[in-house]
């Protein structure tokens, strides 16, 4: 059955940002992030495409997502790492591990994994100072992985964990070092190490003026549910925070804050008609928005408008992240792939 919403998803962008992406990493290879679902999108489906370009190595948050892409024949990195309930020596996917209990519980299996080293994030990693005193000695390490904490930002911070990151090469036995995610690309090729990590640019968030050429991907679209004439003073919606200025007509949309269109476009967001731009009018409700379409007469039930969606714009709109607005985008969306 067809979803009265669906998210229009641009497959030509998607592979775009990620060749664009891997240019700008220089001789390093660039890999994806796919964890939350591919940010919403759809892990699967992104991964496949990203391969089908030259994609190798991806990453995820948990096991699960991990194990759910195991049969794509490309290389998943868990960046959780492995909990004592997860099952090791999956083929295709390992952990990245994240803490001197983690490695200990990794050692015996003598099979391939990534380490993940703190530089200044304070959130996930082994320390330099575990790794100068053996720690990960005896372990087969693909990549060392460290992250960095103000990539979108001018910060003296970044030179401090590249340096910093910089000065592990060669102390364990990876093969491979990796630093940059999708702003640390931009912050020059220092950044890339051997392999990079984008995620948000992949699916058109902008996190640095280097990414100027990112391309939108996803759009949602939501189907007229009816059209409707509304008089000269009467309101629209939750709370009557929309008060007619004249005889007005109003299209019903199949999409709500149940979707991931949070309240907060109420009376701000837009949608488009072709390149005709209507405003939403009034409070955005759990399953409906209303927006004003007398620039469109001949719009109504059954038709399709696209929300506005392009990720700097409507986070500066909304108050919302880029990676709010993609990973918040709800279940009931159908994900077309165009
Ligand atoms: C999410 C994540 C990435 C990707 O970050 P973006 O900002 O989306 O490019 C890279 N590395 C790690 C460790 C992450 O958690």
């Amino acid at each position: 059955m067809i979803a009265p919403s669906r998210l229009h998803l641009d497959g030509d962008a998607l592979v775009a940002n990620w060749k664009l992406l891997d240019r700008m990493s220089g001789a390093a290879a660039c890999g994806a992030a796919v964890k939350a679902d591919g940010y919403g999108l759809g892990a699967r489906e992104v991964a496949k495409r990203l391969a089908a370009a030259g994609c190798r190595d991806f990453f995820v948050a948990s096991w699960a997502e991990g194990l759910a892409l195991a049969d794509l024949g490309v290389a998943v990195s868990v960046l959780h790492g492995v909990r004592a309930e997860d099952p090791p020596g999956a083929p295709n996917v390992r952990p990245v591990l994240v803490s001197a209990a983690q490695v200990a519980r990794w050692k015996p299996t003598g099979l391939v994994c990534d380490v993940m080293v703190d530089t200044g994030m304070n959130r996930l990693g082994v320390s330099a100072e575990e790794i100068a005193g053996g720690l990960l000695d005896g372990l087969a390490i693909e990549t060392l992985l460290s992250h960095l904490v103000c990539a979108d930002e001018d910060s003296p911070m970044n030179a401090r964990q590249q340096a910093g990151f910089a000065a592990l090469r060669g102390r364990t036995s990876a093969k491979r070092m990796s630093l940059a995610n999708s702003a640390g690309i931009a912050l020059g090729t220092d950044y890339a190490f051997d392999l990079t990590r984008p995620g948000i640019a992949l699916y058109g968030g902008v996190q640095h003026p280097g990414h100027a050429g990112i391309r939108q991907v996803v759009t949602p679209e939501a189907q007229v549910l009816q059209r409707r004439r509304v008089r000269a003073g009467e309101t629209v919606g939750y709370n009557a925070t929309f008060t007619a200025p004249a005889d007005i007509d109003v299209a019903i949309l199949n999409i709500g804050y149940a979707d991931g269109y949070l309240r907060c476009f109420s009376g701000r967001g837009l949608a488009r008609a072709g390149d005709v731009v209507l405003p939403v009018l009034g409070r955005v409700s759990m399953d409906l928005v209303a927006i004003g379409v007398d620039a469109v007469p001949g719009l109504g039930e059954g038709d399709w408008v696209a929300m506005e969606y392009a990720l700097p714009a409507t986070s500066a709109l909304s108050g919302l992240s880029q990676y709010e607005l993609l990973t918040g985008l709800g279940k009931r969306f159908d994900r077309v792939w165009f």
